[in-house]
């Protein structure tokens, strides 16, 4: 355990904050950037080290039943009803420290803020630290905060670790959550107690840093559909002897799927719609490809995301029909595991109105942008509670060792929320 830093010893919140970062990142080093997997032993050590730092500055923090941290000001523990302000703990392997963790310390810093200043927030709040929300580890991602609202599948709670292979469930058992009522879909925490969710996140693509600005306040948040593997079997041959009419090329049957989907992606957006289109993981059998082998399959991954359920519904409606049309044109066959899926969600006008007025108050410039990347606010907003997020400026995108947030932007970024949490929504000052 890393000693615990002290607020009242520093000259300032940027070397604090900077320490709380730095501290964090020591707990999970890896090759490269940092490695906190879902529903691990590194992903506990920081929420107890977190769970110090609470305890170090007067402040409450417990481990809900799903084994996140919640923390808040002593006399906001027991509140009926509260603001919620979180993030996610884990990271991607080898990624960045910076994506999940700013939301659970700008919520952290918050606190201690009113703590140290005697301020007292609008409405009680709450700060929580969540457990597994990268799909990395595990193929589902949102993985605790749709166990808080009930919304966790038998499917995903069956998906294999990409590592031991073993099922998430024996994971999240592993970290000492109770499964019965996460199987029975009970929400863990009750929607209703949950007056708004407010999540601070690193921008995920360049458009802040285009723009100068140091955050932002987000509008919505693009669903996704994904087959984490898609197997496509076709039939092994020599690369010289066998003509083409004999082929049953694996590998050209899924370049001829994605350039269809490719194509389909360019008239949605030619049309004014929302979707973007990945396969970031390709290959062929590692103990058997060649240079000179048709292969006899190739598995890859499938990442369609859009800002609308229509689109999203479909491309899937689509990719069904291409499968079925590849098949017999190619003679190849597709074998599909599993679809995750989440539906994209609309940020609540009032909070992003209260957070526009709470950039003013801070000295920002207010603006509202779309999220391109899924956060754990999604569930929120789809379970029917109010939500918002606010992005903060960073460079070189997320998931990967080299994100690049300013510790003063993201500063600006904690201000606007815990201004919003000292004035409330229609505060108009
Ligand atoms: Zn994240």
């Amino acid at each position: 355990m890393t000693e615990v830093a002290d607020i009242k010893t520093v000259a300032n919140e940027l070397a604090f904050a900077a320490r709380l970062f730095g501290d964090v990142a020591a707990i999970g080093p890896d090759k490269a950037g940092v490695s906190r997997p879902a529903f691990s032993e590194v992903e506990t050590e920081t929420l107890n080290y977190l769970k110090s730092v609470c305890e170090a500055h007067g402040l409450v923090a417990e481990f809900d039943a799903g084994r996140n941290l919640v923390m808040s000001l002593p006399e906001d523990a027991g509140a009926g009803g509260f603001v919620l302000i979180g993030s996610h703990a884990d990271s991607v392997p080898m990624g960045g420290n910076f994506d999940g963790l700013a939301g659970v310390i700008a919520g952290l810093m918050c606190l201690l803020r009113a703590q140290a200043s005697g301020l007292r927030f609008a409405r009680p709040v709450k700060v929580i630290a969540m457990r597994g929300e990268e799909s990395a580890w595990f193929g589902p991602c949102y993985i605790a905060s749709k166990a808080l609202m009930g919304a966790l599948g038998d499917t995903e709670l069956a998906a294999l670790h990409k590592g031991d292979q073993r099922p998430l469930s024996d994971h999240m058992e592993s970290v000492g959550i109770d499964m019965a009522p996460v199987r029975a879909g009970t929400p863990l925490m009750d929607a209703r107690r949950i007056l708004e969710y407010i999540e601070l996140h690193i921008e995920q693509g360049p458009l802040l840093i285009g723009k100068n600005l140091p955050a932002a306040v987000v509008s919505s948040i693009r669903g996704n559909l994904r087959y984490r593997k898609i197997r496509c079997i076709g039939e092994a041959g020599h690369s010289g002897a066998v003509p083409r009419a004999f082929r049953r090329d694996p590998v050209l049957a899924m370049a001829d799927l994605l350039s269809r989907l490719d194509e389909a992606w360019q008239s949605i957006v030619q049309e004014g719609g929302d979707l973007v289109l990945t396969t970031g993981v390709v290959h062929t059998d590692p103990e058997k490809n060649a240079l000179s082998r048709i292969p006899d399959h190739v598995d890859f991954s499938l990442d369609i995301r859009s800002r609308s359920q229509e689109t999203l519904d479909g491309m899937n409606d689509l990719l069904s029909r291409e499968l079925a049309d590849i098949e017999k044109r190619r003679r190849v066959r597709f074998v599909l595991d599993e679809v995750n899926t989440t539906a994209p969600a609309l940020m609540d006008d009032r909070v992003i109105t209260g957070l526009k007025r709470a950039m003013a108050r801070t000295g920002l410039e207010p603006m509202v942008m779309a999220s391109g990347g899924g956060h754990d606010a999604a569930v929120f907003a789809n379970a029917g509670v109010p939500t918002a997020m606010v992005f903060v400026r960073n460079r070189n995108g997320s998931h990967n060792p080299d994100e690049a947030m300013e510790i003063d932007d993201f500063l600006a970024g904690t201000s606007i929320i815990y201004s919003y949490l000292l004035n409330g929504p229609t505060h108009d000052g």
